[in-house]
This record gives structure tokens, C-alpha cells and sequence, in this order.
């Protein structure tokens, strides 16, 4: 066996990379190792999580200090977007200057998501710059929509300071105040859960006013922690689902669930399978809090530069899922939520999102030639989760020939919701298989320690 690194090297032998070597998948692995994997099959799964989290971390810190797409937050910038609720009206979402997402500094961040930046504080200039341009664009509206965000999440206060937040807080009351009964004012921004405490909630209640209605947008992105903790790398407590009801307390109030679609690891069976449930699972939730105007997000995955996801397509080890997949996940959450729930679930992630578009995003269906397969984008594009959608994405699906199914490398239907027992033994195989190869790729003076140690040793420091 090798000699134990010390874990005080760990930030100094994760600078040195210039590029990021491919991993080899298709490398045999040393037969202990395989034994010891093959164990963390039938330990507990909170156990597996524990063992394996660590390791993609370190896994993800690395890909994104070496290759990660930098988005910059000097300066507020805006992203206009289609009203779910009106199909006349586009609005803006503005995204505060910041350093990033806080999460991603200290966890290495969502293994699909490239938002590391770097950047400055924001100011209260800042604020009252993108307040006004806010405010600009609601026109005649009866809704006044005021997205605003920060680079992560909006209730990190590395991300965002209090004193910040109440400023933000206190324009948009003024701001309800001058509107007054002419109109109602929604204030929409995005945050993790695990910041989301009563005493945050309190203070932004508190401090917009009892009138202006809140939309409050987390991930959770599965409701499986395997995929969700494992693969993902959320970070979500265990007691995530508490978080979203503190949210609640705060009337008048909607949450936005992000759910993706199109996680690594899992086939085109299980990705379809794993996001009807999750999706499945939130709206019940929500719903068991009574009458409800909460949203799903459907999120399909994109492929961003400086992610796990894009590294292992990198090495045809992850695919897109094909725009036939996401039309019959879509499908089989409308056979198994009622119309009116399904009028609560959005579809986001089929237009590369322009901000990356320069730097390589890629997105399900942009290249397809297929009329048919054109036609299901047009109706996943225009998704309102309304009956005749449902209706149009059924024929569209049915439409498309067998040979366009199978060029698309879609072999679906598929049965059942959520993954089986046995598929989850399996792909906590494929994962720590995976993410062993990563690691002593990117770190290989870790070749030789088992598993456990490789956990071990960077439980011990912060990547
Ligand atoms: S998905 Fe959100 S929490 Fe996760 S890395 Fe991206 S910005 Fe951070």
C-alpha cells in the first residue's frame, strides 16, 4: 500500500492540475477494491451516502478549480424568461453581482450545475439599479413580477448580507405601497433549503409586507436521496421537507420545486422512473398542505462546461436523455396526478439558457432534424401542464415513427415509478466503480488506499 497522504496536501495538490485527465472506465479495478464496493451494496443507505459524498465532493471541487466555467458576478445582469402564467409576456430575472454560490465554495456544488463564479459584493447601488429595471418592465401589468436573485442562493449570507436583504426587502414594500390596490406585487427569487430558517422567513415577511405575494424557488431535484445525495451532490438536510413547510408559515406564499430530468448513472428506464416519482412525491406534498399554487420545475438536464455531467459525456459515460424520454416522463405525470395538479408542473432547460450559450451549453432536442420530434419540442417549449398540452403531447408521441424512436436511442415505454431495491444496489455499484476511478484519476497519489479511506481522508478536509 502506498504511502497515506496527509490531508493538509489536499488544496495544494488540487491547484496543480492544468487540465483534467479523462478517466478510464473501462480499467479493470483491483479485486479488493471491487469486494469492498461490492459491500457497500447491503450497508445501510444513509451508511452509503455518508462513504460515498465525500468523495464527490473532492470529485467535483476538482473538475470545477480546473475546468469550471467562471460565470462572473461583477455586475447585475437579467435573463428574460416566458411567464408560465401568460403566454403574452416575457419577464426579467435579474441575478445580484456576487462571488457564486456559497454551496459550491464549500461542497463543491450540484454535480449538474456550473454556477461557480466569481465577483464582488453587491451594494445597495446594485439593488436600486435592478429594482428600477424591475420595475420598468411591468408595464400595464396587474401582476408586478419582481425576480431577483443572487449568484447561489438568496438567503446565504456570504452571498447576500442581511443588511442587503432588508434593503431589497424595504424597496419592494415601498414599492407595494406606491402600486396599492392597482395591482398585486410578486416578489420571485431562488435559495437552498438548507438555508431557509423561520428567522429568515420571518424578516423577509416582515420586512416586504403582509400583502406581497412570495415565490420561493429550491431544489431538491430527486426525492430519492441515493440519486439525490449521491449523484447530484444536493447537500439537502435530512429534514428538507420540514424546510419547505417554514417556507409555508409565511402567507401568501408559492414554492418552485426544481426537479431534474436526466440524471448520470441512471438508464433511460430509471431517469424516466426517478423524476415521475420525485415530481409525483412533491406535488403531494405540497398538496397535503391544502389548497395550493406551489410549482414543479421539471428541469431537463443541460450539459455545462465545468460539471460532472459534461466530464462524463466528455468520456461517453453520460448521454442527453432524448426529447422522446421527456415526453413520455411528461406523459406518465399526467396518467398519475389529477388536471389540475398537472397544471402546476413546468417544463424548463429545452432553450440553451443564452447566458451560456457562448460557452458550450448543450440542451435536449436543439439539433434534432426529425419534424416529429420538432413537433414534441414545440409543445414541451409552450408546456402550460394543461389538458389539451397532455392531449397534444400524447398524439405527437404516438406519431413518431418506430425508426426515429430508435434512432434517438429511445426504447421506451417504461413501467413503474421510482427505482426498485435491486436497481439501487446496482447503482451504488456503478457510482463508487465511478467515482474511484474519478478520483484516483484526479488525485493519483490515492491510488492503492481502499474505499473507505479515500472517504476518510477527505472527510478530514475541506474541499
Ligand atoms: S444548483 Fe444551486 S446550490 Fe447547487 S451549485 Fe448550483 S447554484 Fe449552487
Amino acid at each position: 500500500m502506498s504511502e497515506r497522504p496527509q490531508p493538509e496536501r489536499l488544496r495544494e495538490t488540487m491547484s496543480l492540475p492544468r487540465s483534467l485527465e479523462m478517466a478510464d472506465f473501462h480499467v479493470e479495478l483491483p479485486d479488493d477494491l471491487v469486494r469492498e464496493i461490492q459491500e457497500l451494496r447491503e450497508v445501510e443507505e444513509s451508511e452509503y451516502i455518508e462513504t460515498v459524498r465525500p468523495i464527490l465532493r473532492a470529485i467535483m471541487a476538482n473538475i470545477r478549480r480546473v475546468e469550471g466555467e467562471k460565470i462572473r458576478g461583477d455586475k447585475w445582469v437579467y435573463h428574460m424568461l416566458p411567464d408560465p402564467n401568460d403566454p403574452e409576456r416575457n419577464n426579467p430575472l435579474v441575478v445580484l453581482p456576487g462571488h457564486g454560490c456559497g454551496y459550491e465554495k464549500a461542497s463543491g456544488g450540484c454535480s449538474m450545475c456550473n454556477f461557480a463564479g466569481e465577483g464582488r459584493d453587491a451594494t445597495k447601488q446594485d439593488v436600486d439599479e435592478a429594482m428600477d429595471f424591475l420595475i420598468s418592465n411591468q408595464e400595464d401589468h396587474f401582476v408586478h413580477k419582481i425576480n431577483l436573485n443572487a449568484l447561489g442562493s438568496f438567503f446565504h449570507d456570504k452571498e447576500l448580507t442581511p443588511d442587503l436583504r432588508s434593503y431589497i426587502y424595504q424597496r419592494i414594500r415601498e414599492y407595494a405601497e406606491k402600486v396599492g390596490d392597482k395591482g398585486l406585487v410578486l416578489f420571485v427569487t431562488e435559495g437552498r433549503l438548507d438555508h431557509i430558517t423561520d428567522k429568515k422567513m420571518k424578516e423577509m415577511r416582515d420586512g416586504i409586507g403582509e400583502h406581497v405575494l412570495l415565490d420561493v424557488g429550491v431544489g431538491v431535484e430527486s426525492t430519492d436521496p441515493l440519486v439525490r445525495e449521491t449523484i447530484i451532490n444536493k447537500g439537502l438536510p435530512e429534514n428538507w421537507e420540514k424546510r419547505l413547510q417554514i417556507i409555508k408559515e409565511y402567507q401568501p406564499v408559492n414554492v418552485e420545486t426544481h426537479i431534474i430530468f436526466g440524471t448520470p448513472f441512471l438508464d433511460e428506464s430509471q431517469t424516466i422512473r426517478d423524476t415521475v416519482k420525485s415530481v409525483k412525491d412533491m406535488i403531494e406534498i405540497s398538496e397535503s398542505e391544502g389548497d395550493s399554487r406551489d410549482l414543479v420545475l421539471f428541469m431537463v438536464m443541460n450539459r455545462k462546461p465545468g460539471t460532472l455531467t459534461e466530464y462524463l459525456a466528455r468520456g461517453d459515460q453520460y448521454q442527453l436523455p432524448n426529447l422522446m424520454a421527456t415526453a413520455e416522463a411528461l406523459l406518465k405525470i399526467g396518467e398519475l396526478v389529477s388536471l389540475d395538479s398537472l397544471k402546476h408542473v413546468m417544463v424548463f432547460g429545452l432553450v440553451g439558457p443564452d447566458v451560456h450559450a457562448e460557452a458550450g451549453t448543450q440542451y435536449v432536442g436543439e439539433d434534432t432534424e426529425s419534424a416529429e420530434l420538432k413537433a414534441i419540442h414545440e409543445i414541451l417549449l409552450n408546456w402550460r401542464g394543461l389538458p389539451e398540452d397532455l392531449d397534444k403531447l400524447r398524439s405527437a408521441f404516438d406519431a413518431v415513427p418506430k425508426e426515429i424512436r430508435t434512432a434517438v436511442g429511445y426504447h421506451g415505454p417504461y413501467e413503474g415509478v421510482g427505482l426498485t431495491k435491486e436497481e439501487k444496489k446496482d447503482l451504488r455499484t456503478t457510482v463508487a466503480e465511478a467515482y474511484y476511478r474519478l478520483v484516483t484519476t484526479f488525485f493519483p497519489h490515492l491510488e492503492g488506499l481502499s474505499f473507505e479511506e479515500i472517504s476518510q481522508y477527505f472527510k478530514k478536509v475541506k474541499v
